[in-house]
């Protein structure tokens, strides 16, 4: 395993400042959480919160719909740092109000039964999990689309009422596996069967080899909604889903 003083100029550049960035943030801040959401940013932001700034606190989100590899890698993180990192889970109350109403995979009806599973089983707990912290930290990256690419490395979050920390910005997408190879940092066997981008299991699918790594999420929907509700990307276009799609999903 290479340390961080042993990476190339780049990734050493790149993981020192971000490292400043992440102890700036508490220093500023005090209270300051990290939602890991186990995908290969997190990889790399975890194993710098680790190394520079272990003041920060880590959550994750178990849907209850995860695929099983993810829920190994969150094991295979905790042992690497022996750390625990805390899983906030959904509303059970709410969770059997969404089923009753709309079905076990109800979220596939619709854009309104999508969006509503995603603000129970993600969206809420996220709100429950950041209660009386000041800042949470992200790990979007430019390049992931041009609302990013203009994005600040703090900004004031109206949706959730505290500072936005984005130690990632200046980040490849080459980068961030050049890091996890690097460092042999746990990450998720999925993304080695052609799956750019994993949530939960029934709205995740693998890509072809250079499609858009957003393409295997909610694929039954148009390009413009595909988001859960905690990172917004685009505006979001309601649309009727044609049900064709999603049977043949
Ligand atoms: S990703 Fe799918 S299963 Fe997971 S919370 Fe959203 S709609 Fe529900």
């Amino acid at each position: 395993m290479t340390t961080p003083e042993e990476l190339s100029p780049r990734l050493a550049e790149l993981a020192r400042a971000s490292g400043a960035q992440l102890a700036q943030a508490v220093r500023d801040y005090g209270k300051v959480v990290y939602s890991t959401s186990l995908g290969p940013e997190s990889a790399v932001m975890t194993d710098l919160i680790c190394t520079f700034a272990t003041d920060i606190d880590m959550f994750t989100i178990d849907t209850g719909r995860l695929p099983d590899e993810t829920l190994s890698l969150l094991d295979r993180v905790e042992r690497r740092y022996e750390r625990r990192i805390k899983v906030y889970y959904p509303d059970s109350a709410a969770v059997e109000a969404y089923v009753q109403a709309n079905g076990i995979n109800g979220f596939y009806s619709g854009l309104e039964e999508r969006q509503s599973c995603c603000h129970v089983r993600k969206v809420e707990p996220f709100k429950r999990a950041v209660v009386g912290y000041k800042a949470w930290i992200t790990g979007v990256r430019r390049e992931q689309s041009a609302e990013r690419a203009k994005g600040e490395v703090r900004a004031w979050d109206d949706r959730h009422d505290m500072w936005k920390v984005s130690p990632l910005l200046d980040w490849t997408e080459e980068d961030i596996w050049n890091f996890i190879r690097a460092r042999n940092l746990p990450y998720n066997p999925l993304h080695d069967k052609g799956y750019p981008s994993i949530g939960c299991a029934p709205c995740t699918r693998a890509v072809e080899p250079g499609a858009d790594p957003r393409s295997g999420r909610w694929w039954w929907e148009n390009a413009e909604t595909r988001e859960c509700g905690l990172q917004p990307r685009r505006r979001v276009i309601p649309i009727k889903p044609d049900p064709r799609r999603v049977a043949g999903a």
